[in-house]
Order: structure tokens, then C-alpha cells, then sequence
């Protein structure tokens, strides 16, 4: 049983659709639509892929539902691939307790995340519970992380407190705008993308050197891997403001560059 979990990638089923690329346009593309599910360590996540493309996405935290919305509705007539994870809740189980899944992706953030919601465990126990993690998480990356000049987006929604704000002190620039409520925000980990998209009305944070210890989260890993990472961070519920962001980062750094 153990050795057969260290396969992460259990492919359960796939399917395909094609689907119109654009219905605004003249000129109609067809694209493959596939539709797979893997797991890395038992953590369920659904993959959509459309047509051929180096932009990802990603969705993870299973109780930020307006997120999981503006990205399935992207995902309609744009090509991608779009990673969904299957919870409804921010924590989700994981072994004999739940973790949070944007705290995993790195050893050390792994022994915190761990360690959260359960501090009794047998060394044994936490050593096989870190292991699963360790070993199923470059399977994962290799699934998640674009190819070189590729793009990979998460997206967030907060409930309260959490704002642009936060994150200021683990920014190496900033650029906030005075209309813009802070809790809408884009961060990001490359220094054009940050130029590019600063002029225009959104907030934007830099965040392309590690400034805090290293939290497990994805945008670290991103960066210590050399992938160009964007969180787009909105209200939950203000769904036509994170489409209306996802959007904008699309018109200036993914469909320019096509
Ligand atoms: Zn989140």
C-alpha cells in the first residue's frame, strides 16, 4: 500500500470535449477540452485543459468559491490548464488530521502545516505523514509548474482583514491605488510582469525575494523554482471584480505575448 502511494499521480478517469475557442470572434478555433483527476498523496485535485498552452491556474482553497467560479468561467473560452482541488473547506483531511493546502508545498512548510490541527503525534507517525508529502510533491509540480516562459495564477478570496496591507512588509515593491478597495489584489513573484501590470488600476505587490521564512506556500516555491506566479486576491463574493482582474492579466501579460 505504501509504495503504491508514492505513485501520486492516480489517473482516474479522462475525458474529452472540444469546445469553441472564441464565440466573440470571426474566426472560430476549435479546441481540445480534457478533463483529468490525480491525487498527490490522497489530496484530490480535477485538471481541465484546454487546447495547448504554457498558462496555468490554479484553485485551492475549497471554501473560496467566487475564485473557483471567475476560473471555471476563464476556462470556457480560453486555453489553459486549470488545476481544481475537491474540498469545500479552506483545510483540507489529510491523513489523521487536515491541513492547509497552500502550506505544503515546501518540507519545512510541510512540519508546520502539519503540526497545526494535531500536536500529538508519534514521531513515527508524523515522519510518515511528512514523507507522503515529500515524496508526491515534484510529481505535483511537474503537473502544476508551466514550462519555461509559461505563467502559473492562483486564485484567492479573503473574507476579512487580510489585505494588500499584509503583505506589504513581505514586498519588495508595492503599488497601491488610492479607488481600489485593499483586499482586491495581485501579487506577483517577476519583476516585468510587476512594471506591466502597475500601470494599470489594480494593486499590485512584488514579491521576488524571500523576506520572511519560508511559509510552505506556493508562491514561494514558484519563485524558488524560477516560474513567473501571480495571485489574484479578491473579496469573496466580489466575483465580477476577480474576472474583471483575471481579465485585465490576461489582456497584458498572456494574450500580448501570443
Ligand atoms: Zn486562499
Amino acid at each position: 500500500m505504501w509504495i503504491i502511494l508514492k505513485k501520486i499521480c492516480v489517473y482516474l478517469w479522462i475525458g474529452f470535449l472540444i469546445v469553441p475557442q472564441s464565440v466573440m470572434g470571426e474566426n472560430v478555433k476549435m479546441m481540445t477540452r480534457e478533463s483529468q483527476k490525480i491525487q498527490w498523496a490522497g489530496i484530490p485535485f480535477d485538471i481541465i485543459q484546454s487546447g495547448k498552452s504554457n498558462h496555468h491556474f490554479i484553485w485551492i482553497h475549497g471554501d473560496e468559491q467566487t475564485a473557483k467560479m471567475a476560473l471555471e468561467d476563464y476556462m470556457e473560452t480560453h486555453e489553459g490548464k486549470a488545476l481544481f482541488i475537491q474540498n469545500h473547506e479552506r483545510e483540507i483531511p489529510f491523513e489523521t488530521t487536515t491541513v492547509d493546502p497552500n502550506r505544503i508545498f515546501s518540507h519545512e512548510g510541510s512540519k508546520k502545516a502539519l503540526r497545526k490541527f494535531k500536536t500529538n503525534w508519534t514521531k513515527k507517525q508524523f515522519q510518515n505523514a511528512l514523507s507522503k508529502l515529500d515524496e508526491g510533491r515534484d510529481d505535483f509540480f511537474k503537473e502544476l509548474f508551466p514550462e519555461e516562459e509559461g505563467l502559473l495564477i492562483a486564485l484567492h478570496n479573503n473574507s476579512r482583514g487580510y489585505n494588500v496591507y499584509t503583505e506589504e512588509s513581505k514586498s519588495t515593491e508595492v503599488s497601491i491605488k488610492k479607488n481600489q478597495n485593499p483586499r482586491d489584489f495581485i501579487l506577483c513573484t517577476d519583476l516585468s510582469d510587476f512594471e506591466k501590470l502597475s500601470a494599470g488600476p489594480y494593486n499590485i505587490v512584488l514579491q521576488n525575494r524571500r523576506l520572511i521564512e519560508d511559509d510552505g506556500s506556493l508562491s514561494w516555491a514558484s519563485l524558488e523554482r524560477g516560474v513567473r506566479y501571480i495571485n489574484i486576491e479578491t473579496r469573496l463574493g466580489w466575483l465580477s471584480q476577480q474576472k474583471k482582474m483575471l481579465t485585465y492579466i490576461d489582456t497584458v501579460l498572456l494574450t500580448k505575448n501570443d
